[in-house]
């Protein structure tokens, strides 16, 4: 299916996990992507985008000076912006119980995975206005929709306001062509969290007993659902939590 033929669109965290696949899902629908990471994932963003024929980006997308200059330099280059995924996130280990999580690391966590989202949409939303047409996925998390007793209470909360800040911007920009919605995916197995879990089978355990599919998604699958969200196939879906689960938030009780 070639659905984003010509189109121009832009991924924040491609270096890695759900931005690279979803950055290769783009370029096979005919995309034109523009993979943005940090100066420090420049090498796997400039192999990536020598991959798929696009080009990389290197922008901080927690800083205002940077995402303004990315979205006016994408204009500048490419005439438009059809697509932004808006997906950079940060999920440190001294984010953890609010007992213990200190305010550097809240900030931080606040600023790389909310923050940014408020700036994307910001310089991106009036190129977008012209046009008459766009299309904003930013991505959130299930952990927006469900309490964890295994808390990250600063990544909790920031995909809480990516969720809710995501909604109201698609229902205020409606009727201007523009929808945005918030992608929810469930956990992931990217090489680190799958190291992490080889190495601690019941902290795995204790998470797969809530996946009715019985494992976690790839990257790929989650990618499949950014795909369709960017494209005419989603006309009629804004302002929706659009959770790629493997059927978390819809259990109870799991089969064994
Ligand atoms: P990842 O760590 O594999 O990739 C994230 C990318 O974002 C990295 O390449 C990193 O360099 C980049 N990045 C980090 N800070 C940045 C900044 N300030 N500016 C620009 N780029 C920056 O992560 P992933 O697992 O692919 O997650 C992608 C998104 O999906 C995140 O927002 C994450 O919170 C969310 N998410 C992940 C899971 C999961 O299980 N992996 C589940 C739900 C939601």
């Amino acid at each position: 299916m070639k659905r984003l033929d010509q189109r121009v669109a832009v991924v924040t965290g491609a270096a890695s996990g759900i931005g690279l696949a979803t950055a290769r899902r783009f370029a096979a629908e005919g995309a034109i992507v523009v993979c943005v990471d940090l100066e420090s994932s420049a090498a796997a963003g400039k192999q990536l985008a020598d991959e798929i024929g696009g080009e990389f980006a290197d922008c901080d997308v927690s800083d205002e000076e940077q995402v303004a200059a990315l979205y006016a330099g994408v204009v500048q280059r490419r005439g438009r912006v059809d697509v932004a995924f808006h997906n950079a996130g940060i999920s440190p280990p001294d984010d953890d119980s609010i007992l213990t999580t200190g305010m550097e690391a809240w900030e931080r966590v606040l600023k790389v995975n909310t923050t940014s989202v408020y700036l994307g949409c910001k310089y991106v939303i009036p190129i977008m206005l012209e046009q008459g047409k766009g299309s904003i996925i930013n991505t959130a998390s299930f952990v927006a929709l469900l309490g964890a007793a295994t808390s990250q209470i600063a990544y909790t909360a920031s995909k809480g306001a990516v969720l809710s800040m995501t909604r109201e911007l698609g229902v205020q920009f409606a009727r201007e062509g523009i929808r945005v919605n918030a992608l929810c995916p469930g956990p992931v197995a990217t090489p680190l969290l799958m190291e992490l879990f080889a190495k601690d089978p019941e902290r795995a355990a204790r998470r797969l007993v809530h996946v009715p599919l019985g494992r976690f998604a790839q990257p790929e699958e989650i990618a499949a659902a950014v795909a369709f969200l960017a494209s005419d196939d989603a006309s009629f879906i804004t302002a929706a939590q659009f959770i790629v689960d493997g059927g978390i938030t819809g259990a109870y009780v799991t089969p064994l």
